[in-house]
C-alpha cells in the first residue's frame, strides 16, 4: 500500500535490520526498541490490523513470533513480552499489522504489569455477566 512505511520496508525502499523472512512474513528490529533486540513481525501483504488480517497471515506471524522468542532465549534473555496494538484507540501508530516481540531480562526496569495495574476497573458480578454475554461467541 502506498505511503505505508512497512510496505516500503518489505519492498526494500526503506532499509531494516532483518532477522527473518519467508514468503508471508518479515521480522526486523524495531527502530525505537523498548529493549535491545525488540523485533517486529509483519505480514508481507498489507493488512491494517487484527480486524482485517487474513487468518493464514496471522498464523504465520504468530509462528514467527515463537521462532523469534526461541532464538532470543538461545541468545540468553530471561523472558519475552508479545504486544500488538490495533486502531488509534488501541495505540497503534503504524497501520500495517505488526506484532512486537520484546526480549526481557530480570530486573531490566521495565514493568508493563505495573502500568496495567494502574488502570484496573471495579466490576460487580452483574457487570461481569453482562460483559460475558456481550462477548460470548
Ligand atoms: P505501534 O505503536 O503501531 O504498536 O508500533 C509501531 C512500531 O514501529 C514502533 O515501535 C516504532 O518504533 C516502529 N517503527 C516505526 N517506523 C519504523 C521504521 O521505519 N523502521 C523500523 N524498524 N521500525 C519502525
Ligand atoms: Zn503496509
Amino acid at each position: 500500500m502506498e505511503n505505508c512505511i512497512f510496505c516500503k520496508i518489505i519492498k526494500g525502499e526503506i532499509p531494516c535490520y532483518k532477522v527473518y523472512e519467508n514468503d508471508m512474513v518479515l521480522a526486523f528490529l524495531d527502530i525505537n526498541p523498548v529493549n535491545e533486540g525488540h523485533v517486529l513481525v509483519i505480514p508481507k501483504k498489507h493488512h491494517r490490523d487484527i480486524f482485517e488480517i487474513e487468518e493464514e497471515y496471522l498464523c504465520e506471524v504468530v509462528k514467527t513470533a515463537k521462532k523469534i522468542s526461541l532464538k532470543m532465549r538461545e541468545y540468553g534473555i530471561d523472558g519475552v513480552n508479545i504486544f500488538q496494538a490495533n486502531t488509534e484507540a488501541g495505540e497503534q501508530t503504524v497501520f500495517h499489522y505488526h506484532m512486537h516481540v520484546i526480549p526481557r531480562k530480570k530486573d531490566d526496569g521495565i514493568n508493563f504489569s505495573r502500568e496495567m495495574l494502574r488502570h484496573l476497573k471495579k466490576m460487580d458480578p452483574d457487570q461481569f455477566e453482562s460483559m460475558r454475554k456481550a462477548l460470548e461467541i
